[in-house]
């Protein structure tokens, strides 16, 4: 009897093409690519096929076939690499995409995607030019550094640093500096793949000026240094400077390069920052070479960036690896304007998003939250209980991490739902919103939320009350 039930189901599925000769169905092929609306037919058809043969009980007809290829449309139509609001605190959010760009950078982006380009053409001389021109000197004059040079990263520039410095010799490092950044990001992995042999010094919490002095030797080609972006070591601890290696590194002709990371070029302490050494500042320490990422605090795209002595950027322009891991020319371009905006530091403050939410002062986001708060209160009916409350901004991707930013953020408790669900229905929406959850509460801050976002996260908060 059931294999009776389950044959007549399977005779009552439409076939493709009369699906095809429905108006609806046309309707579809007018806005979709053809192609992709018969793939989800035949997937809308083959899903309830599978489900009558597993036995389950399908109720079906034409129409809601249809109506499910429609939503497969609309699924695999929706970019996968798409907007996000950052409602999370959380500044350089390295999995939703670190900084977002200045306009000026975006702008600049878009215009050299979009046309021919001075990429590598110098429109004087009608040469070729070389494509390290369009940051070089901007890097120069914003560090100090008598040259310059941009890569895909700053993994990248780590890479191709010790490459071009310490290929076939030895590298040393503390113990309390081979760090992980992020997932796969490790020095001892690093320096393996760069061709130099890494020598360990000192202990975890200590390493002592005479550690370095004593693993010199003939086949050393470097000595390096790296920001311990994502940790402290507190305590019983010694590190020695930048300054002190320079003087040893001159006085035994072993080039020294910092890793410094997050990429600060204005001094954010005015601003209530803790204390983040600028790369001018390494620069001037003596450092023949500093690299940092494009978009941690530096507020620009994706990039790795190198700046020191001419001598030591010339290795590494030279170094094969240089052409792998160049930059593109819309990075390039974005990088630019982003760096051309720190020539006046007060504007690079206002234009460039991530110094803008990191310096944006407690008592604005505060105004912004009770706004916010006000608006959800007044129109959500009994949804929600809102408020604003105090809590912790972070600069986030191993930049500055230990900075508290104190922040006041939107919680939202809902009275039908628990916050997970609340939150998860955020977070689903397009665009996604991305909060964060805090005892039984979602939480919304406001320091990571661009012009126009608030009212975007209202709107959403308010429907959701709507629909229960
Ligand atoms: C973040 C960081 C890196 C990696 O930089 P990416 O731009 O993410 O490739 C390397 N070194 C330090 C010290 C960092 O903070």
């Amino acid at each position: 009897m059931a294999r009776m039930d389950t044959n007549s189901l399977l005779r009552r599925l439409p076939k493709t093409d009369e699906l095809l000769k429905r108006s609806d169905v046309a309707e579809l092929s007018a806005s979709f690519p053809r192609p992709l609306v018969l793939d989800c037919l035949r997937d809308a058809v083959e899903s309830v096929r599978a489900r009558i043969r597993a036995g389950d009980e399908v109720d079906f007809d034409d129409d809601s076939i249809v109506a499910a290829a429609g939503e497969l449309l609309i699924e695999r139509m929706t970019p996968s690499l798409r907007r996000v609001i950052n409602a999370t605190g959380i500044i350089v959010h390295t999995n939703l995409g670190r900084s977002v760009l200045a306009p000026e950078a975006i702008a600049a982006a878009v215009d050299v995607a979009g046309h021919y380009s001075t990429l590598e053409y110098d429109v004087r001389t009608a040469e070729r030019g070389s494509r390290h021109v369009h940051v070089e000197s901007l890097l120069c004059r914003l560090t100090g550094a008598e040259a310059a040079m941009a890569v895909n990263n700053n993994a990248a520039a780590v890479l191709l640093g010790i490459a071009a410095l310490a290929q076939g010799r030895e590298a040393i490092v503390s113990r309390g500096q081979l760090v992980e950044i992020g997932g796969s990001f490790r020095i001892p992995d690093v320096m393996a793949q760069s061709g130099a042999t890494m020598v360990e010094v000192g202990a975890t919490n200590k390493t002592h000026l005479r550690d370095y002095e004593h693993a010199i030797g003939e086949k050393t080609g470097l000595l390096l240094k790296v920001h311990s972006s994502n940790f402290r070591v507190v305590g019983f601890t010694e590190e020695v400077t930048l300054a002190e290696l320079v003087e040893l590194g001159r006085r035994r002709g072993v080039p020294v390069y910092e890793d410094q990371g997050s990429g600060v070029l204005v001094d954010l302490k005015p601003y209530g920052l803790p204390d983040e050494p600028t790369v001018a500042s390494s620069v001037a320490a003596g450092a023949d070479l500093v690299s940092v990422s494009g978009d941690k605090l530096l507020g620009g795209p994706q990039a790795g960036i190198l700046v020191g002595r001419a001598e030591t950027i010339a290795k590494c322009k030279a170094h094969p690896l240089a052409r792998a891991l160049r930059l593109d020319k819309m990075t390039l371009a974005a990088l630019e304007a982003t760096l051309r905006l720190y020539l006046d530091p007060e504007r690079a403050m206002e234009r460039i998003p991530t110094l803008r939410m990191l310096t944006k002062r407690p008592e604005h986001v505060a105004v912004r939250a009770r706004h916010m708060v006000d608006v959800i209160g007044e129109g959500c009916g009994d949804a929600y209980w809102v408020a604003a409350m105090p809590d912790t901004s972070r600069a986030g991707g191993g930049a500055l991490p230990m900075a508290d930013i104190p922040t006041t953020v939107v919680t939202v408790a809902p009275r039908t739902m628990s916050a997970n669900e609340l939150e998860a229905r955020l977070r689903l929406g397009e665009p996604a919103i991305v909060a964060r959850i805090k005892d039984d509460r979602v939480l919304i801050d406001p320091r990571t939320l661009s012009d126009g976002e608030e009212d975007l996260v209202i709107e959403r908060l308010l429907a959701i009350a709507a629909e229960g």
